[in-house]
């Protein structure tokens, strides 16, 4: 097939450290900043992603011509299909495989519910399968998310919190995963950590997300709704930015262990772990909205409505000590400095004039 032929002719997948990487979501927002970060530093890298239809495919595009620019080949197939990833294993043997697919956003899950067992659950056994079954087994890295601490009220959240209460169908399926992880692990001994997210933002970043068309709203004069929680209280969320969030990625994947192929209770058992990848400085949505407004020069409309039961919480706040103390993270980038890359990156990548450049 073309992806064979292209993969097999090509040097782009070939690791100069030791490190063949599978990034799957590699045409989304963390997948295509993590492929980059890992081809600069000389690793093997290999995209696959399906090119769904939840935002904007022309974004996804653009991101893979980026891609292709950089070195990075991205394979169009589905996590489901088992022989797809069978033959991807077959033609590079990955040391590691970094899953970032999965159907993200807590409020479209009331609308398609099954995009988020399909992709989410059905998906990440249907990958699992596939590395517990080559030889050598990969070491997987995964995106779990900050949403399965649900409705917690007690900040900053640890890892060791309850995530018994998810807010969402979203939540629900990240929590499920992080259970299959563990069975997985114990039977087949793969090695396996996932990574709980707060709030990724960046470059490139997802339309869906309140920073992204709160700028395009800004700027086109929309209303916007700023959610506040039950007796005006405030909802803050723990911005992560994206650089941050991929050093995070890569440390986790330079400090797994190998998959040993054996139960978790036998001697030289597999790893599992859990990180918190957040920011530790929860800021106010309202906040937010103030710094997009100063960097864009113009007033948002703003009409203060009570956050609805559609999936968000009112809260998140990370404890990332446990990641600082096993993988060095830590984050360095503060909102505001965040928030101006973005918006250059956004300003330039939809002008008119600049347009047919992606
Ligand atoms: P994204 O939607 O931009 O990227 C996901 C990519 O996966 C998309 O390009 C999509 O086309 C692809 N995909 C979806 N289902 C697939 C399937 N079945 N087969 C193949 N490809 C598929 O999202 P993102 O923000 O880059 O998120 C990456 C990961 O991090 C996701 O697992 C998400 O749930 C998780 N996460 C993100 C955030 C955040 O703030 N961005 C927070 C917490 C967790």
């Amino acid at each position: 097939s073309d992806w064979e032929r292209r993969v097999r002719s090509s040097a782009r997948v070939r690791s100069k450290t030791g490190l063949s990487v599978l990034v799957t979501g590699a045409a989304g927002f963390v997948g295509t900043h993590v492929s980059i970060a890992l081809k600069r530093r000389g690793d093997g890298v290999l995209g696959l992603d399906n090119f769904n239809t939840y935002y904007d495919v022309a974004l996804k595009e653009s991101r893979k011509s980026l891609l292709d620019r950089t070195g990075v080949f991205v394979v169009e197939g589905d996590i489901n299909d088992g022989v797809l990833l069978r033959k991807l294993f077959d033609v590079v043997a990955f040391t590691h495989v970094m899953h970032l697919a999965a159907q993200a956003g807590v409020r479209y899950a009331m609308q398609n519910p099954n995009s988020y067992i399909h992709s989410n659950i059905a998906g990440f056994v249907s990958l699992l399968e596939v590395c517990k079954s080559v030889n050598p087994q990969p070491a997987i890295v995964w995106a779990s998310s900050s949403s399965v601490y649900g409705l917690n009220s007690k900040v900053p959240f640890s890892e060791k919190d309850r995530t018994d209460h998810p807010a969402s169908l979203y939540a629900a399926t990240k929590k499920a995963d992080e259970a299959i992880a563990h069975a997985y692990n114990y039977i087949h001994g793969l090695s396996i950590t996932g990574l709980r997210f707060f709030t990724v933002y960046g470059p490139w970043g997802r339309p869906d997300m309140a920073y992204f068309f709160f700028t395009k709203d800004i700027l086109e004069g929309k209303e916007i709704s700023v959610f506040e929680g039950p007796n005006h209280g405030t909802v803050a969320r723990d911005f992560t930015y994206i650089d941050d969030v991929v050093k995070g990625c890569l440390a986790s994947l330079d400090t797994a262990k190998k998959s040993t192929g054996s139960g978790g209770k036998k001697k030289g058992a597999a790893q599992l772990r859990i990180f918190n990848l957040g920011n530790t400085k929860p800021v106010p949505v309202s906040k937010l909205l103030s710094i997009l407004e100063k960097l864009l020069k113009v007033k948002a409309k703003r009409k203060v409505v009570s956050l609805p039961r559609n999936g968000d919480v009112q809260f998140t706040h990370a404890n990332i000590s446990l990641a600082y103390k096993e993988l060095g993270y830590k984050p360095t980038t503060n909102l505001e400095t965040g928030l101006k890359k973005f918006v250059k990156w956004y300003v330039g990548y939809y002008d008119p004039k600049k347009k047919s450049a992606w």
